[in-house]
């Protein structure tokens, strides 16, 4: 894959583009814009550019050692401190002090932290590459760790921080980093990658309008069926909240949580299959949903509710939709003295999900939200 694959970002693309060129290349970048858009992915293509062997050209290559050490994960040179990159991924929520700064309680920490990794020097590679991804995860100390690179990078460090909100960043971190934006794609551009991808037409159209240009969200969904029909159960728990006989707000929580156990459950099942082992082990399958998996599958089901509130708005305009398939139902929902009402209720799912996302309780988060959209229509 080469950076100009992308899907929506030429302008982005660009700016990369022009540093490799011109081997003007920034000590630290900051990779913003809404999630699923392809920063990630950027960011990866981007540290391959920084270290391919390849000759002037195009980079990365995507053939030379370098770049498919890179590609596997297993470049010495490149690395990405995240949330689920060491072993103590699965109990953590944040980016930790540790992951950036020796920890003195802690004396032989692998991987080294990113401080006295980025003091070595490259093993095989020009440039030692860090992605801090989603850096607005970080901790507030592992931030101000981070600042000590920022402020006196080693000549040989690239930093690309990725995050899609910036402005839960510290500042002077902010002020510290080049800052590339990334946009969302045109939904056209999305339908005709999936289809690129063997995606089927019809499936490909619906997971394009459904994804709201983040082409990442549409290709993973794209992966898994079951999200489409998580969407149909969805839609119709929307199309449900109206004036008369709307479900109670503990059975909508309720429901709401069902279908992303659901996902969960699909999903758990696919990774054991793939594990013919763990596959004998009748209990494991069995075993309830975690917190953690539901925490994983919420968000897929908050973003397409907030498909239905957009639509929502969209039909009192007369504008696009994204869920074609149920303008009727929309029509019988829509009253046009709920406009107001109806953005507050995009927003407060959006709030929801980066709340769970956050660690907050779910079943307080669900109730929540549904009280407010039961009373959405009263
Ligand atoms: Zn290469």
């Amino acid at each position: 894959m080469r950076l100009e694959d992308l899907v929506g970002q030429a302008r982005a693309v660009s700016i990369l583009r022009n540093a490799l060129r011109r081997d003007r290349v920034a000590h630290a970048y900051l990779f913003s814009g809404p999630e699923f858009v392809g920063k990630s992915t950027a960011a990866a293509l981007f540290a391959q550019a920084l270290n391919c062997e390849g000759a002037e050209g195009e980079l990365p290559c995507g053939v030379c050692r370098s770049c498919q050490l890179g590609a596997s994960g297993s470049h010495p040179d490149m690395r990405v401190v995240g949330i689920a990159s060491d072993a103590e991924a699965g109990r953590r929520t944040e980016i930790s002090i540790d992951q950036i700064r020796q920890n003195s309680r802690k004396p032989r920490q692998t991987p080294l932290p990113l401080l006295q990794d980025a003091y070595l020097k490259p093993a095989i590679g020009r440039h030692k590459v860090y992605t801090v991804d989603p850096a607005d995860r970080m901790t507030a100390e592992a931030a101000n760790a981070l600042l000590k690179v920022l402020e006196e990078p080693p000549p040989h460090v690239v930093l690309t921080l990725v995050t899609s909100q910036p402005s839960a960043l510290l500042p002077t971190v902010l002020s510290r980093c080049q800052e590339v934006v990334f946009q969302l794609a045109g939904s056209a551009d999305i339908e005709q990658h999936l289809i690129g991808l063997d995606v089927a037409p019809e499936a490909s159209a619906s997971l394009a309008r459904l994804s709201g240009g983040r082409v990442a969200w549409a290709v993973n969904a794209a992966k898994r069926t079951e999200v489409l029909r998580a969407r149909d159960a969805l839609l119709t728990l929307c199309a449900a909240i109206s004036g008369h006989g709307a479900p109670d707000s503990l059975r909508l929580a309720e429901d709401i949580k069902s279908q992303a156990a659901e996902l969960a459950r699909i999903r758990n099942s696919a990774e054991v299959e793939e594990n013919a082992l763990k596959a004998r082990n009748d209990a494991q399958e069995e075993s309830p949903v975690g917190d953690r998996a539901l925490r994983e599958e919420l968000p897929w089901c908050l973003d397409i509710m907030v498909s239905w509130y957009r639509d929502l708005l969209a039909i009192g305009q007369d504008g696009p939709l994204l869920n074609p398939d149920y303008k009727q139902a929309l029509k019988q929902q829509y009253r046009p003295q709920l406009a107001s009402r109806t953005e507050c209720a995009v927003e407060s799912i959006l709030e929801t999900k980066h709340a769970i996302q956050r660690n907050a309780n779910i079943d307080i988060a669900l109730e929540s939200l549904a009280l407010g959209l039961v009373a959405w229509c009263e």
